[in-house]
């Protein structure tokens, strides 16, 4: 039987074992934490086919400016003359075109309906409850200006075939009666779902372990020996790993662990921070996303998570309190009723999300290590296109044709 060793415990790395497991390989998982916590378990949980346009787009860089000089602003870099920052800001400055987010919008929304699919057939195996619900998400505004933005937005979500629909605040109420409302209007994603991250992480882990997929929790990679054009070891401390074929799956790490195989990947952390607070009356049955705030509200397992920010950075344990506040404060104003406390710093969860400058994920085989697959660079949309993602990896794997074209994924690009 082949062996393929992932490098990451996230919804990439996990749910590339699960397809490469199904296609009969003999798949270990190598994690240098505990898979208890990482980015794909404390996000906002919501399935996004709505979010076809990349993070690199018009209007970005100028609005991240804007953003930088307010403490409490959703948006954050900080500035540094750091190498791999100034080639990420170059990069990502080059693709924040019109053209760009029209040549990304297709691949990405065939990439996000392939997952949906995908996740929808996952909810119908035994074990696998994780409370994926089709209630689509609400995306509300305050100001014309955002409103105008999300009803371009939805006209060319409905061209390529997507179902939105723009509402008024009236038609709002009706969609969310046990809550008070102050806004303009929404745009209803009705092509977006919501999960609890946490339940569908812990499905797929008891999944693998129940079907001889190893697990190896506390293993941080920290050395890949090369022969030629391929990998030949994967190094934990002194314990080495041999496969025929390895996964890089590791997030916003993945640049620091493909340089120990010379391979290079343009990628910077995301922070993000999400928090729960309980909701007994369980008025919030369609996630929201707040425009001009960024914040993202979801309910799942009886509480409601709020989530948002963006801070990049290098990767860190600092918890920015003012930017929690920012989400904090955001809330009542469109929610009247909804008045989440400050979280103290212990409840407060961070991750990081690995984002590529253009805004695409990379899927694909690595042109220098010739039985490396990379799969990472999700950033915003890791929990929504990891089932694709891990079926492709596996179809990269054994060879066979791609579902999707995975050329707008290349590595190397
Ligand atoms: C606040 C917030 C809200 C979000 N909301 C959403 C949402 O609603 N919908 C959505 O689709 N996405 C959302 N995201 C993004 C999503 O969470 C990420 O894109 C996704 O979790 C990335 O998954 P991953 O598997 O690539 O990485 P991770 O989940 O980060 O997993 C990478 C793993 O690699 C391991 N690793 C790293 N280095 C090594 C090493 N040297 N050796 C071994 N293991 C290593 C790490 O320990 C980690 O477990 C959100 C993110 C944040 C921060």
């Amino acid at each position: 039987m082949s062996k393929v060793l992932i490098i990451g415990g996230g919804i990439v790395g996990l749910t590339s074992a699960y397809y490469l497991q199904k296609k009969g390989y003999e798949v270990t998982v190598l994690d240098k934490g505990d898979i208890t916590d990482n980015c794909s378990f404390g996000n906002a949980g919501m399935i996004v086919p709505s979010h076809f346009v990349p993070l690199a787009a018009p209007g970005m860089i100028k609005q991240g400016i804007r953003w930088m000089f307010d403490s409490k602003s959703p948006f954050y870099v900080r500035p540094s003359l750091n190498g791999s920052l100034i080639n990420w800001g170059l990069k990502f400055m080059k693709h924040a075109t019109a053209k760009h987010v029209n040549q990304s919008a297709a691949p990405l929304r065939d990439l996000s309906l392939l997952s949906k699919k995908l996740y929808e057939s996952l909810a119908k195996e035994p074990d696998f409850e994780f409370e994926l619900t089709n209630n689509g998400i609400l995306a509300f505004y305050k100001t014309e200006k955002a409103g105008e933005e999300e009803a371009h937005l939805a006209t060319r979500a409905i061209e390529l075939g997507l179902d939105m629909a723009v509402l008024t605040a009236d038609e709002c109420r009706a969609l969310q009666p046990d809550l008070k409302l102050d806004v303009l209007g929404a745009v209803h994603y009705r092509c977006d779902a919501h999960l609890y991250p946490t339940k569908l992480m812990n499905a797929l882990l008891k999944y693998l372990l129940n079907n001889g997929v190893r697990i190896e929790r506390g293993k941080a990679v920290d050395k890949i020996e090369v022969a030629g054009n391929r990998i030949t070891k994967v190094f934990t401390g002194s314990t080495a790993w041999e496969a025929d074929q390895y996964v890089l799956a590791t997030g916003s790490w993945s640049p620091a662990v493909a340089k120990m195989a010379d391979v290079k990947i343009s990628l910077m952390p995301g922070k993000g921070y999400s928090f729960m607070e309980p909701e007994p009356q369980q008025r919030l049955t369609i996630p929201a996303l707040l425009c001009e705030a960024r914040v993202a509200i979801t309910p799942m397992n009886g509480q409601i998570r709020y989530g948002g920010t963006m801070e990049l950075d290098k990767i860190n344990t600092r918890i920015n309190m003012q930017r929690v506040k920012g989400i904090v404060e955001s809330v009542p104003a469109y929610f009247p009723d909804l008045k989440p406390a400050l979280p103290s710093e212990k409840d407060i969860w961070y991750g990081f999300r690995p984002s590529s400058p253009d805004g695409l994920p990379y899927i694909g085989r690595s042109k220098k290590r010739e039985n490396l697959i990379i799969a990472t660079g999700h950033g915003m949309m890791g929990l929504s296109l990891g089932p694709a993602t891990g079926l492709l990896v596996s179809q990269i794997v054994s060879g066979m044709t791609t579902d999707l074209k995975i050329e707008p994924f290349a590595v190397v690009r």
